[in-house]
């Protein structure tokens, strides 16, 4: 059985305390690093098996950013369309929260192209998790894909937002008007912003989650707003 198969069939529809149990089962039979992150095959050891790594290798398009801005004062860039590997480290880190994938991410997209930069001063935040799903699942792994991000960058990473728990749905399968209906008035800042802010999420689908950010993050008082997300749409 493999160890993708193994997960399925004990993770089924279980609670946090059994995915808990069930993490735990499968790391000792599966010790972390053994298996690939992405495919979940038997690695060397190195996060990514040789297979994940050389179809990287040999997709043009990877290191390839893209800026596409949702809102005019709103700079924003995203490394790739959502699939393949970084899709299933995406995967990863939302479903099993695996700072493993978080790490793994943050390693792909670095370094930056030259005409990617930010202030020195810039905070790095991440989209807050309603606190009802956060605790369901644990962890907020928008955080950690921010701070792993931070540390490459060599930047500071703070909660910066707030977010309303209730009346919101999940935004999977929203229309793009339906999404900022559901967020208006999702976000506030958690403090007074006098420094410029980037923006770190793992996939973009219509940018209206970034810009409520940034609404949000303005009305704190943030002057210089950049946003940088893993994966985007194929037609952007
Ligand atoms: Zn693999």
């Amino acid at each position: 059985m493999s160890s993708r198969a193994f997960e399925k069939w004990l993770f089924g529809k279980w609670g946090p305390l059994e995915k808990a149990l069930a993490g735990w089962t499968k790391d000792v039979l599966w010790p972390e690093g053994a298996l690939c992150c992405a495919c979940g095959r038997i690695t060397d050891g190195g996060g990514l098996c040789a297979d994940c790594l050389k179809s990287l290798r040999n997709d043009g398009a990877f290191f390839a950013w893209t800026r596409s801005d949702p809102a005019p004062d709103l700079p924003a860039w995203s490394l790739r369309p959502h699939d393949s590997v970084p899709r299933e480290l995406i995967i990863r880190l939302k479903y099993n929260a695996e700072a493993r994938a978080a790490r793994l991410l943050s390693e792909l997209l670095l370094p930056l192209p030259p005409d990617i930069s930010f202030p020195p001063d810039t905070v790095v935040t991440w989209v807050t998790m309603p606190e009802s799903r956060r605790r369901e699942r644990a962890v907020d792994h928008g955080r950690l894909l921010a701070e792993a991000f931070a540390e490459k960058l060599s930047l500071p990473c703070r909660q910066l937002l707030l977010r309303r728990d209730r009346h919101e749905k999940r935004q999977v399968n929203l229309s793009a008007e339906q999404r900022a209906a559901n967020l208006t008035g999702a976000f506030r800042p958690k403090e007074r912003i006098a420094f410029p802010v980037l923006i770190v999420d793992d996939v973009r689908t219509t940018g209206t989650t970034l810009c409520r950010c940034a609404d949000a993050l303005r009305s704190g008082g943030a002057e210089q707003l950049f946003a940088l997300t893993v994966t985007a749409p194929p037609h952007m």
